[in-house]
């Protein structure tokens, strides 16, 4: 099919063309719905979600005791003060989420059920044609945008990730996973099994601890955790001496960037104090007699996987009272009452839970097409892990691994914003982001460096994600404080960007 074809085809069936187009009503889909209405009133824009609701994570996640691990204050967005506690739950998100969306009339320009099947670019009409499927109808939808703003998170919300175990077809239990796990699952006076170390596995066990018989963690190694009390005293003390909320996020706001980056770095420069701190936390909560050697001591330096934040402590808590157990161990088979450990031991369980990890999905898992050609995504080489050579007017949201994903997802809306208006200043429809003359000899490497950061989601997803380079324009930085002041700096009009 031709590309004009296309427009005709989608013409007469009805399609919807807009300026922008976004993909996804999650945090990131939502900040930039709100941004293009303030930055770009005269922009029209649709913002398409296959699920029936905003809040991409914190919609379709709803484990006992679904909560943030990062602060509030920065995982909320830059122009609307968080005022809770820090760390919040899925609902108190949501619900803050829903205020961002009516006191910003937002609500008209979210379309709900609408998963989008395929984007093709046509360079005959410098535009993206999407198709969109009515979950809920099965229709089909056609829709054009001069731009397309990914904001389809990283992983795939229908499903997570679950390592295939010798025997599970024996299990006779519940097997659940915690991605996908039934609201009216009843765990009252269970055994319960939950597999795999993390924040999800921090935050479900404590939630559940005291109404099961008993919980059991099995965990391949174990991982870093941090631990405190949730709430920020320097927000409290300008809260009572009546400080403006608008200030007081960002003060505090400015504070935790100042103190989680000196965090960051002495991860380098002082690795082993660092993880003798984290452990101190954990020993002051689980006595000296518990051994945190085997349980709590990750054998790589903290920060390569996501460190995980346990407010009050109460993960360990619920182990101290005895209702938790952690065995380091790797399943062998599940058996048709539990699992089997390599090391033989047996345990019994009612419920067996997967908390392993998600399904990376690459750009929503939409077909992408460039003037009929497939896109290969991995042969793509990333402008600072949000644009991608050889696909024009697309920009992606991947948030930091190390920071709140919100803090990137405000930047890059002001990114887009700026470009968009640079895009009107030139009269351009197109624009594209290529290597240099002095990128030839770049050597291409994997997109994030394993020796940086390697959860599993992102090592089995690699061969699917772009190529990056050394330098910082074709890197995804993490620095998320160096990104606050380069990126809104970036000058347009450098050789990396095309205009047509
Ligand atoms: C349990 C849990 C806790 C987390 N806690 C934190 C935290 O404390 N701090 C932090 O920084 N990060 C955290 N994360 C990471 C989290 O995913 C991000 O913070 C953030 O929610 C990502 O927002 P997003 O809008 O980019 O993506 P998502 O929340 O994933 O939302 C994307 C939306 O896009 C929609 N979508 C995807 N593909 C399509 C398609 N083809 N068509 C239409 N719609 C589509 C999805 O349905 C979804 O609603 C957590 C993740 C999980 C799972």
């Amino acid at each position: 099919m031709t590309s004009t074809s296309a427009s005709e085809k989608t013409t007469q069936t009805g399609m919807e063309e807009f300026d922008v187009l976004v993909v996804g009503a999650g945090v990131a889909g939502v900040g930039g719905a709100y941004h293009l209405s303030t930055q770009r009133p005269d922009s029209s824009f649709v913002v398409l979600e296959s699920q029936d609701h905003f809040g991409g994570t914190w919609w379709s996640h709803n484990y006992p005791g679904i909560r943030s691990d990062s602060d509030l204050h920065t995982y909320g967005y830059r122009f609307k003060p968080w005022t809770g506690a820090p760390i919040a739950t899925a609902e108190e998100i949501l619900k803050y989420m829903g205020e961002v969306i009516d006191e910003n009339d937002l609500g008209s320009h979210i379309r709900y059920n609408h998963k989008i099947t395929s984007a093709k670019w046509s360079s005959a009409d410098n535009k993206w044609f999407i198709e969109a499927t009515k979950t809920d109808t099965g229709d089909t939808h056609y829709f054009s945008a001069n731009f397309l703003w990914m904001c389809q998170g990283y992983y795939r919300h229908s499903e997570g990730f679950t390592p295939e175990w010798p025997g599970m077809d024996k299990y006779q239990g519940q097997l659940v996973h915690t991605e996908t796990w039934p609201k009216d699952l009843d765990y009252a006076d269970k055994k319960v099994i939950v597999v795999g170390s993390g924040a999800s596995s921090a935050t479900l066990i404590p939630a559940i601890a005291d109404s099961c018989e008993h919980v059991t963690l099995v965990q391949r190694s174990p991982i870093f955790y941090s631990t405190g009390r949730n709430r920020d005293e320097l927000a409290e003390t300008l809260r009572e001496l009546e400080i403006d909320d608008d200030w007081i996020h960002e003060i505090v706001r400015r504070k935790i960037f100042r103190d989680s980056s000196n965090f960051h770095k002495r991860t380098f420069d002082e690795p082993e104090v660092v993880k003798e701190e984290l452990l101190t936390a954990v020993r002051d909560i689980l006595g000296p007699d518990y051994d945190i050697d085997t349980h709590f001591t990750p054998g790589y330096r903290v920060w390569r996987q996501r460190v995980a934040y346990v407010p009050d402590g109460d993960f360990f808590k619920s182990i101290k009272a005895g209702h938790v157990s952690v065995l380091t161990d790797e399943i062998e088979t599940f058996t048709e009452s539990g699992v089997r450990l390599k090391s033989g031991a047996v345990l019994e369980a009612d419920i067996v839970v997967v908390a392993t990890g998600f399904n990376m999905n690459v750009l929503g898992d939409i077909n992408f097409s460039i003037d009929e050609e497939p896109l290969v995504l991995s042969d793509t080489v990333t402008y600072r892990g949000m644009m991608f050579t050889g696909v024009p007017n697309l920009l992606w949201v991947f948030g930091y691994f190390r920071g709140s994903w919100t803090v990137r997802a405000d930047l890059l809306s002001d990114f887009v914003c700026r470009l968009l208006t640079h895009m009107d200043s030139k009269n351009a429809k197109r624009v594209d982001v290529k290597l240099r003359h002095e990128d030839e000899e770049m050597e291409l490497l994997p997109w994030q460096d394993p020796e940086d950061f390697n959860p599993g989601y992102l090592t089995r997803a690699m061969p699917f994600l772009p190529k990056s380079g050394a330098k910082p324009e074709w890197h995804h930085s993490q620095n998320f404080r160096e990104d606050l002041s380069e990126i809104p700096s970036i000058d347009l009009d450098a050789s990396e960007f095309d205009y047509s």
